[in-house]
C-alpha cells in the first residue's frame, strides 16, 4: 500500500467495537448450531486473525469440543498486496485428517491466501473444511474462494485495528479504522 516514504494516519472508524462484538457473537452462534456435539479444530491465521479468533471461540459454548490451532503464512511480494504465492511459515500442529477444520482469517482481499490454504488443508483429507473471514473486500477479488462464515463486506480501503496492522502498527485497537495518507 502506498509508495515508500508515504506516511499514514488513522482516518475514521469503519466498524466500531460494538458492531464487531455483535457480529462475532452471531457467527459463533452459527458455528455452535452447526458443530454441536462434535469436535472442531479452529485454525487462526497469524497474526491478523488472533484477536478475532480469541473473541470468536469465547462465544462458542461448551456444546462444541473446540480445539485451537494456528498457522502463519507469508505472501511473496510486498507486505500489503498478495502475489499469489503463499509460503507456510508455521503449520498447524494438529493432524487435520478426519477432523472438522475451520480456518479463521482476518480479511479476504484478492482471495489468493484463502484459496491456497484450502488447497493445502483439503489435501490432508479432513472430515469437513470451512472458512470464517471477518472482512471481505469483494472489489479486489482475483479468485473465487468460498467464505462459509463472513463478518462484514467492506469497500476497497486499507483498514487496521482488531488484529489488522499497517507495518506492524495498530493491531491492538479495539475498533476497525480506515487509514489515510497524510
Ligand atoms: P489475499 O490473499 O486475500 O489478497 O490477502 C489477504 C491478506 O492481505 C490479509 O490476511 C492481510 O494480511 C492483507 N490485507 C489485505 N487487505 C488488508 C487491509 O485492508 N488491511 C490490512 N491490515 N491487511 C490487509
Amino acid at each position: 500500500m502506498g509508495e515508500a516514504g508515504d506516511a499514514f494516519r488513522l482516518g475514521q472508524v469503519l466498524l466500531s467495537r460494538d458492531e464487531i462484538k455483535r457480529r462475532v457473537s452471531e457467527i459463533a452462534g452459527e458455528i455452535e448450531r452447526e458443530y454441536r456435539g462434535r469436535e472442531l479444530i479452529v485454525v487462526g491465521i497469524l497474526k491478523g486473525a488472533s484477536i478475532f479468533m480469541a473473541d470468536l471461540v469465547r462465544c462458542v459454548g461448551d456444546s462444541v469440543d473446540v480445539r485451537m490451532d494456528y498457522m502463519a503464512v507469508s505472501s511473496y511480494g510486498d507486505a500489503s498486496t498478495s502475489s499469489g504465492v503463499v509460503k507456510i511459515v508455521k503449520d498447524m500442529d494438529t493432524f487435520a485428517e478426519d477432523r472438522n477444520v475451520i480456518i479463521v482469517e482476518d480479511i479476504m482481499d484478492t482471495g489468493l491466501t484463502l484459496y491456497y490454504l484450502r488447497d493445502i488443508i483439503m489435501g490432508r483429507n479432513p472430515e469437513s473444511f470451512k472458512t470464517c473471514v471477518l472482512l471481505e473486500k469483494p472489489d479486489r477479488k482475483k479468485i473465487e474462494s468460498e467464505i462459509d462464515y463472513r463478518g462484514f463486506v467492506i469497500p476497497d480501503e486499507f483498514v487496521v485495528g482488531y488484529g489488522l496492522d499497517y507495518a506492524g502498527k495498530w493491531r491492538h485497537l479495539p475498533d476497525i479504522w480506515r487509514v489515510v495518507k497524510e
